[in-house]
């Protein structure tokens, strides 16, 4: 009885354990750029010799991981936080980079939402409407507001010197868009990865996803565009959501992950989008 009590501790406490630990690492992908994740999730750091800029603290755990590391291995203060969009699940656990050095920038939607609607974070002091450049060890990070494309002030990160492009959410390499796009905006989807393929980097990294390069993020935006123009144009012959469910197969991007679970979930999305901001089924 006793050991199978103790047995039964075990298997309790190690399963619980189990749960407990998400996968956390940081790798490096170019020149001080590393992209550091947890679970499905990536956030970007850049590591200078004039300090550290972090991109997306993900959530309080995530935070209390990222602050250790950083500080086990540069040695060097975190000189901007940045909020790549609004939603919490990016933006959790920004108060845990408490030093005064710190300085947490976003986009100024982004901060307006985060205020309003009050997030539990540290909130953005430096806010942009546009464009704004942060520079360090004498090189360049260019965030960029394309307009909206995912919840509110969701901008670009471009490293012009290292090449690199930074994007969560509304660009995912080698997988399928979120369920039914929720919070997303499929024009602005297309207008901003139109926007971001006409600037010079050939090194993609996402919040979410794969890594790729620019040929990566041009079928990203062809299935986009397949999905938009098919649902519409069914739209437009008459189509309910669900023949269009049937019809619009896309099959060609069948190799994308969680395409078996979410194609009708995309098809839905657009189709609200259509009905409900174009208006498309009132002419
Ligand atoms: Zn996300």
């Amino acid at each position: 009885m006793r050991i199978s009590l103790l047995l039964l501790f075990f298997l309790l406490t190690s399963t619980l354990s189990g749960w407990a630990e998400t996968d956390r690492r940081m790798v490096e992908v170019r020149d001080g750029i590393y992209r550091a994740s947890s679970g499905n999730y990536h956030s970007l750091v850049w590591v200078t010799s004039q300090g550290i800029a972090v991109v997306d603290p993900i959530d309080r755990k995530t935070a209390q991981w990222l602050k250790k590391e950083l500080e086990s291995r540069f040695h060097q203060p975190v000189r901007y936080l940045i909020y790549s969009h609004n939603h919490p699940d990016h933006a959790l656990g920004g108060d845990v980079f408490d030093d005064p050095r710190t300085i947490v920038v976003s986009h100024q939607y982004a901060a307006e939402d985060m205020e309003w609607s009050k997030l539990k974070t540290r909130l953005p002091e430096l806010r942009f409407q546009d464009r704004l450049e942060l520079k360090l060890g004498g090189k360049t990070l260019a965030l960029k507001y394309h307009g909206p494309n995912n919840g509110r002030g969701s901008v670009s990160f471009h490293f012009p010197e290292q090449k690199v492009l930074f994007v969560v959410d509304w660009i995912v390499v080698g997988r399928m868009p979120y369920r039914d796009l929720p919070g997303y905006d499929i024009h602005g989807m297309i207008r901003s990865t139109r926007e971001v393929l006409q600037m010079d980097w050939n090194l993609f990294v996402g919040g979410h996803a794969e890594m790729g390069n620019k040929d990566d993020v041009r079928r990203s935006l062809s299935y986009l565009e397949a999905l938009y123009a098919q649902v519409r144009d069914g739209m437009l012959e008459g189509k309910s959501l669900e023949e269009l469910k049937k019809d619009v197969t896309l099959e060609e991007f069948s190799d994308l992950a969680n395409f078996e679970d979410w194609r009708a979930l995309n098809i839905e999305g657009v189709y609200r989008t259509l009905k409900d901001a174009s208006y498309i089924l009132r002419r």
